[in-house]
């Protein structure tokens, strides 16, 4: 029998991800995965990246991770979100090509020669002493460790109207329930569902009435050792379309069709990734919807139409899809569905994502609860490099949600079982100030070292560590008089008042007037210091937001004494700085002290900093 340190079960993005980090220990390692799917296959939305989403990419990457590398080489669409809004909460966003995608995972993964592909189907587990041993539909494996990244396969069903399949997605076979495949799991008590829109013909749109948005040159790739602005694949552009009263009609008129509320499917699906079904019935007064139509590749027929996941029958997904301006003639070549599945009580899982009632057996991806690439990839990390470092008896890897939006998950996801898929975004975290992508490198470098690779990546994160003390010191004690010609340039911009005495560069910078990172180039050109853009952006950034996150840090840990506070459920439930989200959870709950509204399930840090911050 074949014997592996590490065995991963599914080669998505969960599973690629483990299986990378764990081969940079020199163990070998194996992917079993399902026959007939390629290595990291994108069966939802192409692309990587978003709010929230983006900083995970950057922060796998700087800890070593393959999914930054990937979306380099497939980006065909690169653009920055939320570029209106503060540098905190802006998210690189990448639209692939999704077969290039799978490609490039092929060609990496097989070229690793540590790492061995086993494209057969797993049928059970069973410990054996320390070990595992895995039977296939072929044969059997022994492995030290075993990761299971099986996403949506466990018990999938598959759902289109009144059509039901089992399968673990379209064309897909399923696998077995958790509970056949190992005794004494718990799953949660619900099952989730998560949907996908129907694929349109590319020549059946008529772009001429679309809104164009085309690639961002400007936008930095993923990956820190790539040059950051040379693309890989020729760049194409998205379209911007959006539902009217007539797409909406027709689904309200269909809702007895709609398995979602015709009680045909029972599992829960995620309140922030609606279906078009959940937007018509949820803002009955809102006709107008975002449609924004994604190519799906370069040498596909297919295009992905993001917001319109649906799985109504195929007749009523060609009416509404058909009613909204410039798709009138669209031509649907795979209908949208949904699929339910098994996901794991990850309350019964360490930091670390093993299982600990179980030594040695991790959990990572959807199967967790998840929805998503990004946060499969991130759990798909965690587990596979604790795999690695517990085999060599070093300490594990586990990163601080002050720190890291894969902190935030995984200490979400562990505290808490889930009533609904889990999906990252800025509000999760309480201290998003600090969780930038521009930052990376310095909450994430420390991590890395600890690992103890000394590849080219460990050199360039040292010497981008060594330049940022340099710089930042510079801003510190580097001092501007008033009256300078400096100081007049940029007092003329805005508030001269303000300018009107001697301060550090920091202080220049932390001006509000100010845009911190072109403030910061331009001394930096007046004094003829020329700096790599990457590491200017970090600096000035860090400077401008530095009081702020001080702040943020002090008011957190007041959160943590507060436990005891009164406060009036209803005065939540009418501020504006709450999310609907919470507002809905909060009035279910009605808590009364501020310790119960901090143990409702799904309640964001940012709504518990909101009401903090009113009490202090
Ligand atoms: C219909 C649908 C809609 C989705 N919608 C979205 C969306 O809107 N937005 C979004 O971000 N994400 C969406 N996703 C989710 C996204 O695809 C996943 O979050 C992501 O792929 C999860 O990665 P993973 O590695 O956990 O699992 P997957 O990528 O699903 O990979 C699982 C792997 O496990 C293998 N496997 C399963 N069982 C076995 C077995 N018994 N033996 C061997 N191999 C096995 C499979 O072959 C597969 O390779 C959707 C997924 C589906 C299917």
């Amino acid at each position: 029998m074949k014997t592996f340190d590490i065995v991963i079960i599914g080669g998505g993005h969960a599973g690629i991800e483990a299986a990378y980090i764990a081969s940079q220990f020199q163990l070998d390692i194996a992917i079993i995965t399902m026959p007939g799917i390629g290595l990291g296959s994108a069966p939802c939305n192409p692309s990587v990246g978003g709010v929230g989403k983006g900083q995970v990419v950057r922060e796998l990457d700087a800890l070593g991770g393959l999914m930054g590398i990937l979306a380099d080489k497939a980006g065909i669409q690169f653009r920055t979100l939320n570029e209106s809004k503060g540098f905190a909460v802006q998210s690189s966003r990448v639209q692939i090509d999704k077969e290039l995608y799978s490609i490039a995972a092929e060609e990496i993964i097989t070229a690793i020669p540590n790492i061995t592909v086993i494209r057969e189907k797993m049928v059970a587990a069973h410990k054996h002493a320390d070990d595992f041993i895995i039977e296939t539909t072929e044969r059997s494996y022994r492995t030290r460790k075993l990761v299971m990244t099986v996403g949506t396969f466990l018990n999938g069903k598959l759902h289109t109207g009144s059509e039901q399949k089992v399968g673990g997605r379209v064309g897909c076979e399923q696998s077995s329930g958790l509970l056949e495949l190992f005794r004494d799991i718990k799953t949660q008590p619900h099952r989730f569902k998560t949907g996908t829109p129907p694929r349109l013909h590319k020549n059946s749109i008529n772009y001429e009435v679309l809104e164009e948005q085309p690639s961002d040159p400007t936008v930095r790739n993923f990956h820190a050792l790539n040059d950051p602005f040379k693309r890989n694949s020729p760049q194409v552009s998205c379209y911007l379309a959006h539902t009217n009263e007539f797409t909406m009609q027709v689904i309200r008129d269909n809702k007895e069709k709609s398995p979602m509320f015709n009680g045909q499917i029972k599992a829960v699906g995620a309140r922030y990734c609606p279906s078009i079904e959940d937007k018509a019935f949820r803002y009955p007064d809102k006709h107008v919807h975002h449609v924004f139509i994604e190519p799906e590749g370069l040498d596909l027929d297919t295009v992905y139409p993001s917001g319109i996941s649906s799985s109504l029958p195929k007749e009523v997904q060609e009416e509404y899809v058909r009613s909204i301006h410039g798709l009138e003639k669209a031509e649907i070549l795979v209908y949208g569905y949904a699929v339910e599945y098994d996901v794991v009580d990850t309350t019964e899982l360490k930091l670390t994502l093993e299982h600990t009632l179980i030594e040695n057996l991790y959990f990572a991806g959807q199967v967790n609860g998840t929805s998503g690439y990004e946060e499969a990839a991130g759990q798909g990390f965690i587990a596979g490099v604790n795999a690695a470092l517990a085999i060599l008896g070093l300490d594990p890897l586990i990163l601080s949600r002050h720190e890291s939006y894969i902190g935030v998950m995984i200490e979400d996801l562990t505290s808490n079982t889930r009533d609904e898929p889990y999906r990252l975004f800025t509000a999760r975290s309480e201290n998003r100030l600090y969780i930038r992508e521009d930052n990376t490198i310095q909450r994430m470098g420390a991590y890395r070292a600890h690992l103890l690779l000394n590849t080219p990546l460990d050199s360039y994160q040292r010497a981008f560590l060594a330049e940022f003390s340099l710089i930042s010191e510079f801003c510190e004690e580097m001092m501007v008089s008033e009256g300078h010609p400096l100081m007049l340039e940029f007092a003329g911009i805005g508030d001269k008042e303000q300018l009107n005495r001697r301060m550090s560069v920091s202080e220049i910078i932390r001006q509000g007037w100010l845009n911190p990172v072109t403030t910061l180039q331009r001394i930096m050109d007046y004094h003829h210091v020329s700096i790599n853009y990457d590491l200017l952006k970090t600096v000035a950034i860090s400077k401008k937001y530095e009081g702020y996150i001080k702040r943020s840090e002090g008011q957190y840990d007041k959160l943590k004494k507060m436990d005891g506070m009164k406060l009036k459920w209803e005065d939540l439930c009418s501020s504006r700085n709450i999310s609907f989200e919470c507002k809905q959870r909060i009035s279910k709950i009605k808590p009364e002290t501020f310790g119960q509204l901090k143990l409702i399930e799904g309640i964001r840090p940012a709504t518990l900093a909101v009401v903090a911050a009113r009490a202090l």
